[in-house]
């Protein structure tokens, strides 16, 4: 009779002790808590002494005690240590015999006092993540109801590391995916299905000038809205049935409008956002992820083809126009010529079609340079001389311009492709003929140090404001001004000149005062360094 109720009192215990280790998994309290009530209830229930939990590091082989009771701290490094060899000796569901043995040696070299070792594999899905570890001085053979107990105790564990990890996945997950959101280059959000903005990224803050706080909660109308649109925007295509509108079964995909933002503060911006539908497994739309592109480089370089359309047939069909006119009313039959006029019309042919070879060039030039490299023929050249050969070329073009060539004695050599070095200064030159239409001086000088030669371009002319110096160098780049529209030119001179430096290992830049004058630096690897 004594037996049967120590029995059910037992059983009542158990049950006491699951139900505040459910409690305590159902309050999601941390794993270590959670591990420390299975212990205790581990240990009281078995009239123990010592209690561990050790679990398995995930996709490693090693053990690590999580969880101890009875166990001073100062032993629990060698006692880690010890277990650990141990359980990876015996390997996984090894030899159960064996691992008693050790155990219980264990226990005894813990304390005297303990004879008997208890312990059960915590399992999830039939893999092993731990093991719960009983040490008692009791020995008396483990009951059957002793085993069941431990068991319960050990699958509550097992269960509440399945939920650590589960939620540590989780956990990582939506970290990982908040930092792509948040260092995404394009501007993400979501929205809800009534359109309310529920995130919001930096690229976005930056794009719209709303910070997070702001938008968060608002209408995306009030956000996004348009100064120009290409088509139809978000609110008009669901009111049309998006992101069901093929009859309302499959969704049709993304949405794409494109158009001008106006941003917070009044400016505005070209972008492209694409809109995803996002459905629930019932098909119900849930929310709409909006990627927000920003187009302004795409814009400015479609605009910048469009001029340079334009520019390039002007000034195709200025010299074919001229060269035309004269070849007609020299070659008229009804007329006789003074030499003199026939010279000066064969000199105008000649200077066009002259024009029209450099301007032919510079574009297969550049559409040469867009598909492969630029090859380089590399010999010994004296920067100098070239300069002063180009300058002397180019004084006799104008009566405006002074010229001044300004190197330093034994101005040492550098290695490069003296036709291309020659197209570089030809266009410096001619670039600062062209922008300095009231004249003055123009210096081509260089200056040397320890590894590199540096050659400058000196005008008095218009100069560059600092937004345009960055942009000079790019593609049909030309100013926008007054003085551009009236002077030739296509926008790929610098363009060239720098891809020409470049391909020497050098750079291009330029340093200008609107009003002030411009120069234009560039510098080379000295021949030994090469
Ligand atoms: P372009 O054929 O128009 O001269 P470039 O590529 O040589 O093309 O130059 C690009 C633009 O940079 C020019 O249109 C001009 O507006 C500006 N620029 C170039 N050189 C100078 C200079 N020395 N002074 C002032 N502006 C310049």
């Amino acid at each position: 009779m004594a037996v049967m109720l120590t029995l059910y009192d037992s059983r009542v215990r158990q049950r006491d002790f699951l139900l505040e280790i459910s409690r305590a998994m159902t309050a999601q309290l941390d794993l270590g808590e959670v591990l420390r009530l299975v212990l205790n209830a581990s240990v009281v229930m078995l009239s123990g002494q010592i209690g561990l939990v050790a679990l398995r590091e995930t996709d490693e082989d090693r053990y690590t005690i999580r969880a101890t009771l009875g166990v001073e701290s100062d032993r629990l490094p060698d006692l880690n240590h010890r277990l650990d060899e141990l359980v990876s000796s015996v390997g996984q569901g090894g030899d159960r015999e064996f691992l008693t043995t050790k155990l219980n040696q264990m226990a005894v070299s813990l304390d005297r006092k303990l004879r008997q070792s208890l312990f059960l594999p915590l399992v999830i899905k039939a893999e092993p993540v731990g093991l719960l570890i009983v040490f008692r001085s009791l020995w008396a053979q483990a009951t059957e109801n002793d085993l069941q107990m431990l068991q319960s105790f050990a699958d509550q564990a097992a269960i509440a590391v399945y939920n650590a990890q589960l939620y540590n996945r989780i956990d990582q997950d939506r970290k990982r995916l908040a930092a792509i959101l948040e260092y995404s280059a394009d501007g993400v959000m979501f929205l809800d299905t009534q359109m309310r903005i529920l995130g919001f990224n930096r690229a976005l803050e930056r794009m719209t000038g709303w910070t997070v706080q702001d938008a968060l909660g608002r209408d995306h109308s009030e956000v996004i809205e348009w100064a120009r649109l290409e088509h139809e925007d978000l609110q008009q295509a669901m009111a049309d049935g998006w992101p069901f509108r093929l009859g309302g079964e499959a969704p049709t995909d993304t949405l794409y409008v494109e158009g001008d933002l106006v941003r917070r503060d009044g400016l505005t911006l070209s972008v492209g956002i694409t809109y995803a539908p996002l459905l629930n497994d019932d098909g119900k739309l849930t929310n709409i992820i909006a990627n927000v592109r920003d187009n302004t480089h795409f814009r400015r370089a479609q605009e910048m083809q469009n001029v340079f359309i334009s520019t390039v047939s002007h000034e195709l069909k200025t010299p074919v126009a001229l060269i035309k006119g004269y070849a007609g009313t020299l070659r008229r039959e009804d007329a006789t010529w003074d030499p003199s006029v026939i010279q000066n019309g064969l000199m105008v042919i000649e200077e066009e079609a002259d024009r029209l070879t450099e301007l032919i060039e510079n574009l297969l030039a550049t559409s040469k340079l867009r598909a492969e490299r630029m090859r380089l023929d590399l010999s010994d050249v004296q920067v100098d001389e070239l300069a002063t050969e180009v300058v002397e070329r180019f004084r006799t073009q104008t009566t405006k311009h002074t010229f001044a060539v300004s190197f330093p004695n034994g101005f040492p050599l550098v290695q490069a492709d003296a036709v291309r070095l020659r197209q570089v200064l030809d266009n410096l030159v001619s670039n600062a003929i062209k922008y300095s239409p009231e004249g003055g001086t123009i210096t081509v000088g260089g200056e040397v140090d320890e590894q590199i030669a540096t050659v400058y371009v000196r005008d008095q002319g218009v100069g560059i404001n600092e937004n345009d110096q960055a942009r000079v160098f790019d593609r049909f780049f030309r100013v926008d001004g007054a003085l551009s529209r009236k002077t030739k030119g296509t926008g790929l001179g610098l363009y060239l000149a720098k891809a020409i430096v470049e391909a020497h290992g050098g750079t291009i830049r330029v340093k200008s005062k609107p009003g002030a004058g411009s120069t234009f630096y560039f510098t080379l690897p000295l021949t030994s360094m090469v």
